[in-house]
């Protein structure tokens, strides 16, 4: 017999769903999560292999639950990177970003609330809504992909989401929103409910623009989210972070796991945070190289999305799909976001996007 999810006793609103799949396939080049191309730098293994070591010779006992010594440090980067002064109270940390996302629905969101988000955006906001049972509300963009200020403020108006997530830059269309923008719809969410507002700045350091961790000053419901997946090039890692007032801290912390941050995730996030200086010298490269295809792109005569982040929305298609598959046989991951005529391109090392822009050189049944 054929035995299935669909056969087990599953929450409804999961039956029928797919789970967040990007393909982890083996190829000579892959450039479809986004993730940082450059392997860690060996003084920086070094560090880690020192601290991990100290760190396991305590492995008998549960490591510190509220990981003081990292959102110190996570507190200080902030500071010293986004203009504005955040201390320990005001950060918190978790297993990568999408966790941090998973605390503040189960904190803000849940049964009987809802969170909107601007789509196409990062899918894992409303896969995540849906595992903390929160319902989602997909918001409108404008074709360019830019934020649509009035509809979306109608759409919170009208829909008075606990939620709202504001993701800049945007996954998987690249363009930063404008802090006006930000600003605009957290007032609008103040006063349709009050709602908590996240700022998902995943790759905020590839941007030409400023953080907006300063908002957070006088506004006790945004959320400022970061990851060390992206610019610190520690996809592996699994580390993410927010900055916001200290009460949304002392709020999480009625949902997240006790510990839930290793001892060994503590040391090696720690040992990746003194080498800050080494692993965002990488990012002035990869901000380079995405200039870089996205020129080279347009020149071959594709539709190229603006990015501020370190990756390239481009299109147009005729069936994406197929397309993606095309540039697949060519030896080349891309990501099929499921945007209808859209692919995207992670900007890698210069030999890697050489050989993507060779493979779409190649291709002839673009739409331009
Ligand atoms: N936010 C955005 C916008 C992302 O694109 C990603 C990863 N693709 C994440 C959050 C999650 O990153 P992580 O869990 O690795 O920190």
């Amino acid at each position: 017999m054929n035995f299935g999810i669909d056969d087990l006793p599953v929450r409804d609103e999961l039956r029928g769903k797919s789970p967040y799949g990007a393909p982890q396939l083996d190829v000579p080049v892959r450039l479809n999560t986004n993730e940082n191309p450059y392997p860690l730098p060996e003084p920086l293994v070094e560090r880690i292999t020192e601290r991990v070591r100290e760190a396991a010779r305590n492995l008998n006992r549960y490591p510190d639950r509220d990981a003081v010594e990292l959102r110190t440090q996570l507190a200080k980067y902030l500071t010293d990177t986004a203009g504005h002064e955040v201390g320990l109270a005001n950060v918190w940390a978790a297993n990568g970003s999408n966790e941090v996302i998973q605390q503040l629905l189960q904190t803000f969101g849940g049964p009987g609330r809802t969170a909107i988000g601007f789509e196409p955006s990062y899918s894992m906001h409303a896969l995540i809504a849906r595992g903390t049972g929160t319902g989602w509300i997909s918001g409108p963009r404008n074709d360019d992909f830019t934020i649509d200020l009035a509809a979306a403020e109608k759409a919170i108006v009208e829909n008075r989401p606990d939620v709202v997530f504001v993701t800049t830059p945007n996954n998987p269309t690249g363009n930063a929103v404008p802090p006006e923008t930000v600003l605009a719809l957290y007032e609008a969410a103040q006063a349709a409910k009050p709602s908590l507002v996240v700022v998902d700045e995943a790759y905020i350091e590839f941007s030409h623009g400023d953080s907006l961790l300063p908002l957070i000053e006088g506004r006790p419901n945004l959320v400022v989210s970061r990851t060390m997946s992206k610019a610190f090039g520690a996809a592996g890692l699994r580390l993410g972070y927010f900055a916001a007032h200290p009460a949304v801290v002392d709020a999480v912390q009625l949902v997240r796991l006790p510990y839930h941050l290793s001892a060994i995730t503590q040391a090696t996030a720690l040992a990746a945070l003194e080498h800050t200086d080494t692993l965002l010298g990488y990012v002035e490269q990869l901000k380079a190289e995405r200039d870089r295809l996205v020129t080279e792109l347009r020149a071959i005569g594709y539709e190229v999305t603006e990015s501020d982040a370190n990756f390239v929305q481009f299109g147009r298609f005729e069936d994406a799909h197929t397309t993606w598959q095309q540039i697949l046989d060519r030896g080349v991951l891309v990501r099929d976001n499921g945007v209808p005529g859209w692919l995207r391109v992670t900007a890698g090392t210069p030999e890697e996007n050489d050989a993507f822009l060779d493979a779409v050189r190649e291709l002839l049944s673009f739409v331009g």
